[in-house]
């Protein structure tokens, strides 16, 4: 469509056809360029389609439509483009709403929204038919991807189908001057869903220590007292959930600030319409110590449900320590995916809750709470769900379908359609069947929601990864794209990077393009394929992936490349295995190695007496990074040497007794942040790049990645973090499906590593 520019305030009647591209169906849109058409004294209509939003208007003012509309959008709104087209004036002379037009849709479903300002205004109203209803929702707020099974977006799609509205519902829904017109998931207490217990019960159980099962949103929460050690020990032992820390829900703003200290990015995305779960710096001694133990941060969550404001105040009223706090975690047994299903609640949660709340609502595809935290000034995901999901990423250019399943921990997939990629919700550990299922579910519902059927699959190089068989299982030809690469990809894909793109992945584990284990890697990324310019020292891992459980097992192979074992039975307390792995390796026992920074991380939370064995995954290095007071670098503490980055002049100095772990803590990320900036400000030297793609599990460590980040500008360098999916294996599958699409339209030679020059 031509483009057309004209001087604004004409006198002449002019018609224009605009076509509008973005989240625009489902959020109120139609309603809301009805009364700016009719504001305007505008004629014309506005439909949905295929392809989005399409409107006819007309009149003296016509010029002014598009920037209003972009300007005035609704919240939820999210326009891509707008594409104008002027028409020779047809004289009408009003504006309608006309009815949708099928097609194949291109179109999306928006992101589930936390309860909207009027909405609550509603629920606390006693005049409204919508006070104290747990299920209010207009198309400012409430449930979109959760229930929702396929497009185009219409109630008969949506779990609501089988609630029939009542005469004040169907009125509201049709009227185009109401907030609710189109509003799908349009419920009242006359016709919509119920809550199977009263809401005062629920608060008064939690007040008597409690552990409640609720379903919300996107499944079933468990929810207990934040002030209560004793519940809080009680859903640790049913959950079988050693340290790992919870989430705490509190009201309000107001109520948070008791409790934590916030930033203002902090606060912005804890009342963003997503509703996260922030980490924040917990204030000391306001909730129970159980909740997040020897870390300084929380993971908080503000009311986002009409169900969580109305249990809200009833605790308000009866709890007598201000504000009332929650522990929020979500349901899910052993590690396994969120439960959402009521039978399956009553099954599986029976021995974990001390009630089971449920309601009639039921959620299609369910999706835990999203987990945010602000680095560098900005938002960045350590998991990305509920709220964001399926918001699309744009890749900045047309290209193939590609489904791309991800990694074998924190699993997520990823499916393009055209520029646009879709990132799943947070599936996780692909180590249990109920987790398969999720992921195949998560996958048949994305390309559902989509209305797309991928040509090509994209998955990890390992041999043995499930999500590497789920990308065969496809009948699809398949694209290996290696671990690293793909978390590099990522960022370089969401920040649309062009042209030679250097990549620091700073990770766990990944498959080597050698069979080794990888983590701490150099990575360049140029215009006819990618190569490893560099990694870390290789540490020995004794014992496999029982060293990536046992801290202490790194303890020992970090002091052994340092030429110090006789240093390990003297610093790690006589632990059991201690004498026998000191003794294998003196005997010269060889072990596999690994490059992984978060392996090193390890090494040094045992030397330095922080952690000697995990109760969940990143345990030992959360701690370390929770004593950090300033990092400082030691003079001296690494060294580089054909591309690789030595950190044992580091450990030597750890195991000097006397200064205690915070001091360990702080040399180590000092240190760490010096020799990592040093060693990338080399590559993108020999690389001829200032762009440096930071990305990896170790990533979500706020010390690092800040301090990275900065001392990366002080080299004269562009640091790009990731920001739109998690900097762990979170953002894999976006990164495999970005590098595959490349690879297919041949930008890339091959997704095979190139011969190094290094
Ligand atoms: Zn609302
Ligand atoms: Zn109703
Ligand atoms: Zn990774």
């Amino acid at each position: 469509m031509a483009r057309v520019a004209q001087p604004a305030g004409s006198e002449v009647r002019r018609r224009f056809r605009l076509r509008v591209r973005g989240t625009v169906q489902g959020v109120g849109f139609r309603p809301f360029v009805y009364r700016l058409a009719r504001k305007m004294r505008l004629s014309g209509y506005v439909l949905n389609d295929s392809a989005g939003v399409l409107i006819e208007i007309e009149g003296l003012d016509a010029d002014d439509f598009s920037k209003e509309l972009r300007t005035q959008a609704p919240p939820l709104a999210r326009i891509d483009a707008v594409d104008l087209l002027e028409l020779a004036p047809v004289g009408d002379n009003r504006f309608e709403i006309l009815d949708s037009l099928a097609g194949r849709s291109a179109t999306r479903i928006g992101a589930d929204a936390a309860i909207c300002e009027e909405c609550q205004r509603e629920l606390n109203d006693p005049g409204s038919r919508f006070f104290g209803y747990p299920f209010v929702n207009c198309t400012q707020c409430g449930p979109r991807f959760t229930i929702t099974g396929a497009l185009p977006y219409d109630r008969a799609r949506t779990s609501m189908a089988s609630f029939s509205m009542c005469g004040a519902c169907a009125a509201d829904y049709d009227d185009p001057e109401n907030r609710r017109f189109h509003a799908e998931p349009i419920a009242c207490p006359d016709c919509g869903p119920r809550l199977s217990h009263p809401v005062a019960e629920l608060s008064a159980r939690l007040e008597g220590g409690a552990i409640i099962a609720l379903k919300e949103v996107g499944g079933f929460h468990l929810l207990c007292d934040a002030r209560n050690d004793a519940a809080i020990d009680l859903l640790r032992l049913r959950k079988g959930r050693g340290q790992k820390p919870f989430a705490v829900m509190v009201r309000d703003i107001p109520a948070a600030r008791q409790i934590a200290q916030l930033t203002d990015a902090e606060e912005e995305l804890l009342t963003s319409a997503a509703s996260p779960i922030v980490l924040v710096e917990a204030l000391a001694g306001e909730l129970s110590n159980r909740i997040a133990p020897s870390l300084r941060r929380i993971g908080l969550i503000l009311a986002h449900a009409p169900a969580h404001f109305l249990l809200f105040d009833e605790l308000d009223r009866f709890s007598p320590v201000f504000p009332p706090a929650l522990v929020a975690t979500s349901a899910n047994p052993r590690g396994e995916p969120l439960i959402a299903d009521n039978m399956d609640a009553e099954l599986r949660l029976s021995a974990v809750a001390d009630l089971i709340v449920t309601h009639d609502r039921d959620i299609i595809m369910r999706a835990d709470d999203s987990v945010m935290q602000v680095i560098d000034g900005a938002p960045a995901f350590i998991r990305r769900a509920r709220g964001f999901v399926p918001e699309p990423i744009d890749l900045g250019e047309d290209g193939p379908s590609v489904i791309a399943t991800g990694a074998d921990l924190k699993n997520t997939l990823c499916v393009t359609r055209r520029r646009e990629a879709f990132l799943s919700q947070h599936v996780g550990g692909l180590d249990n069947r109920e987790a398969i299922r999720f992921q195949l579910e998560a996958a048949a519902h994305l390309c559902s929601i989509l209305d797309v059927k991928p040509e090509f699959a994209a998955c990890d190089l390992h041999p043995d990864f499930r999500s590497v068989r789920m990308a065969e299982s496809f009948g699809l030809p398949v694209v290996r794209v290696q671990h690293h690469l793909a978390h590099i990809a990522a960022v370089a894909a969401e920040h649309r990077l062009a042209g030679s793109v250097l990549g620091l992945a700073l990770d766990g584990y990944g498959f080597g393009t050698d069979g080794s284990s990888w983590g701490g890697e150099l990575l360049a990324i140029e215009r006819h394929g990618w190569r490893r310019l560099g990694s870390l020292m290789p540490l020995p891992l004794p014992g496999g992936d029982r060293a990536a459980r046992e801290p202490w097992r790194m303890g020992v192979a970090a002091l052994q490349a340092a030429g110090r074992i006789d240093l390990a039975l003297s610093l790690v307390p006589a632990h059991c295995g201690m004498a026998q792995l000191t003794a294998m390796f003196s005997h010269g026992m060889r072990s596999p190695v690994t490059s992984s920074l978060g392996r090193l991380f390890d090494a040094a939370a045992a030397i330095s007496g922080t952690r000697l064995v995990q109760t969940y995954e990143g345990q030992a290095a959360m701690e370390f990074e929770a004593l950090v007071r300033a990092p400082r670098s030691l003079p001296g503490g690494y060294a580089i040497k054909n591309g690789v980055l030595d950190f044992r002049p580091l450990i030597l100095r750890l195991t000097e007794t006397g200064s205690g772990a915070a001091d360990a803590a702080d040399l180590f990320h000092g240190t760490l942040i010096a020799g990592l900036a040093a060693w990338a400000a080399k590559g993108a030297t020999s690389l001829g790049t200032q762009q440096v793609a930071l990305s990896g599990g170790c990533m979500t460590n706020r010390v690092l990645a800040v301090g990275l980040a900065q001392a990366l500008r002080q080299h004269g360098l562009k640091p790009y973090l990731p920001r739109l999916a998690p900097a762990n294996d979170g953002g894999v599958a976006l990164g495999q499906a970005a590098y595959a699409r490349q690879v297919i339209m041949n930008k890339h030679a091959s997704a095979l590593e190139s011969p190094t020059c290094a």
